[in-house]
Parts: structure tokens; sequence; C-alpha cells
């Protein structure tokens, strides 16, 4: 994280709003880890207080709970303001799409202020979503992307493509160093049981003994970055990219039918499916070109049977944790 030339010299500040979620958690913990001072921004709408709980006692961690579409004030130095805030996840497009809309926008716009008022750099983490349905394989940064703007998806996809645009507008107007990261599927720890994901609906339902709920034919292809890696590729990002949108994620295509049996394998699970309606707008094919994030310098680490069965354990722990309370 740092060394010769590194924008984040050891002990720099860096504040990750959404820093309580999944992601960000995650991000928060590596940072600790190599001697940062970090601020989570957060409002806890889709995050949890467990996350971070961990992290209270750590004089170089603060948590400050706000909604990130509010004016931002952080007190001293920042070297960079990573900003993950915003609900994410299929069942939450449903239940907050104005939330959703108004913190890609308003929300992005407070934190590129915060950054530009601490002269900062800025990690906007975009998504895949950008592309929508896309036509083109696997996708390069470069492909502008088939997004239907009105449909169910569209409060996530195009708040995310007008914070791409804002990003721009900062970077080329208002002088602030910024950097774009189009993270594609992620799991791994942390992930809500009941986010709608399609990790966690499997997972669930495998430790529950239950079929795994498959949305259409499961010929749908996606690919899966471990946590881990996902927030290397993000600080790669962060520290070394030109400005350009990097994809963030795991090559390797793999079907949703595909993904269901290795679940169902590693959980020691019969691998039975029951096939449910398709989601509307979902895609079809989904890939990262992950050339740029390669050159870099980032190789994933983590091979997606390492990264499942650390997240079963996960789950398990968390299900017989629940179940000793209950
Ligand atoms: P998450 O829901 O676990 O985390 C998002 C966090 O943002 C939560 O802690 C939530 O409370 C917080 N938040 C949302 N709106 C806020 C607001 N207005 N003010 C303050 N905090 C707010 O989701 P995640 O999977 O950790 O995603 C993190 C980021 O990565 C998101 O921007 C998401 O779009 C992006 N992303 C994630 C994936 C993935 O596979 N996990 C894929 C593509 C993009």
């Amino acid at each position: 994280m740092s060394g010769p030339g590194s924008p984040f010299p050891s002990g720099s500040h860096l504040v990750i709003t959404g820093g309580a979620g999944f992601v960000g958690s995650h991000m928060a913990d590596r940072l600790l880890e190599r001697g940062h001072r970090v601020t989570v921004v957060d409002n806890l709408c889709t995050g949890r207080h467990e996350n971070i709980a961990h992290n209270a006692g750590n004089e170089r961690f603060a948590f400050i709970e706000q909604d990130v579409c509010t004016p931002l004030t952080v007190p001293g130095p920042v070297a960079c303001v990573l900003h993950l805030a915003s609900p994410a996840s299929p069942v939450d497009f449903a239940r907050m799409p104005l939330e959703i809309l108004r913190t890609g926008s308003q929300g992005t716009e407070r934190a590129l202020e915060l950054a530009e008022e601490k002269g900062a750099r800025f990690l906007l983490a975009s998504t895949s979503e950008v592309y929508g349905d896309p036509e083109v394989f696997p996708q390069p940064e470069s492909y502008w992307g088939r997004v239907n703007p009105i449909g169910p998806r569209s409060v996530y996809d195009e708040a995310k493509r007008y914070a791409e645009a804002l990003t721009m507008a900062w970077r080329r107007h208002r002088g602030v160093s910024t950097q774009i990261a189009r993270i594609f599927n992620t799991y791994g720890p942390r992930m809500r049981p009941d986010d709608g994901r399609v990790l966690p609906a499997f997972v669930g339902a495998a430790l529950a003994g239950q079929p795994l709920p498959v949305h259409g034919d499961g010929t749908q292809t996606r690919s899966f970055s471990y946590v881990d890696d996902t927030v290397e590729g993000l600080l790669a990002v962060a520290q070394h990219g030109d400005g350009e949108p990097v994809n963030v994620g795991a090559p390797g295509e793999l079907s949703i039918l595909q993904f269901a049996h290795l679940i169902a394998e590693l959980a020691g699970h019969p691998g039975a499916v029951l096939h449910e309606p398709a989601n509307a707008d979902d895609p079809q094919r989904r890939e990262p070109d992950v050339t740029r994030l390669l050159a870099l310098g980032w190789t994933p680490k983590v091979a997606l049977r390492e990264g499942l069965a650390r997240t079963l354990a996960w789950f398990r722990a968390q299900a017989d944790e629940v179940a000793r309370q209950a």
C-alpha cells in the first residue's frame, strides 16, 4: 500500500463512504492493517455496525454515522476519499429506489466536494451494471453499454452512470484527481444473507437443505471475485490509475447453474435447484476484461473454490451464532 512514489505513505488518512458495508468494511480492515488512519462515513441503511465494531478500540479508526448526501466534515488532512456508499443489491432496487438515485447523484457530489477541499484523491466505486445487458464479451472499459434507462434496475445502473459522468466532470473542470473502478460480482464474508444477490441466496438455501433458487434457466453467466481481491483491485486503481475507468473483478465466466452446483458440492448439499422467474433486465453474460487492472500490478490471489469455502464457513458460523442466541 505504501512504498516509493506511493500516493499513500504509511499513516495516511483515508475516508471510506459506505465503509460499514460488505466491501467497505473489508477495505477498512486492509487499510488499518497497513498502518493507515481510516474514517468511515455510513448511514447504515444497508451496512451493519457489526462489520466495523471490531475496530472501535483502534485509535486510527473513526466512524461518522451520516448520510453522504449531506455535507461532509472530516477533521484533518485526507489522502483519499474512497466513495463506496450506495445500496447495491437487487432487493434494494425495489426497496429504496429514490435513496439509490440520491446517493449516486448528491452523495457522489458531496464526496467529490470533500476530496476537493482536502486536495485528496477520489475513487468512485462504480459497477459492471453500467454495461447493462452487454453485447460485447468480455466487457472492456471502452464499451459504452446497453442499459434500459427506465426498468427496475435503472435506478442503480443510471445512478452509477451519472456518478461516473459527475466524477469525470470534476476531474476535467475542477482538477480533482479522480479514479473510477467498475466492480464486477464480488463475494465473501459479511454479505447480507437476505440481500437478494445470488451467492447469499444459494448459500442460505444450501445450508438450510433447500433447493437452490435459480432465476431463469441458469445459463446466464457471471464472474465472481473474492472480496480481498476486489479490495486490492480498488486500491490499485486508487493509487495507480490514470483517471480512465478500470474494471475490477475476476476473469473467468461461469453459468449460474454451474455456480449453484459448485456451492452445493462444497456445502455437502444434494444439488437440487428450483427454477424461478427471470429477473427483469438480468444480463445474460457478464465477464470483465481485466487488461487495465493487470497493468496496474494487480493479480487475483483467491481461487473460486477457496473463496467459496471461506465464505461458506463464515455463513455457517453466523447461522450457528443466531441459533445459539435463539
Ligand atoms: P453494501 O450495501 O454492503 O455497502 C454499501 C454501504 O453504503 C452500506 O454500508 C450502506 O449503509 C452505505 N450507504 C448507502 N447509502 C448511503 C448514504 N446515502 N449515506 C451513507 N452511507 C450509505 O454494498 P457493497 O456490496 O459493499 O457495495 C459497496 C460499493 O461497491 C457500492 O457502491 C456498490 O455499488 C459497489 N459494487 C459492489 C459490487 C458487489 O458485488 N458487492 C458490485 C459492483 C459494485
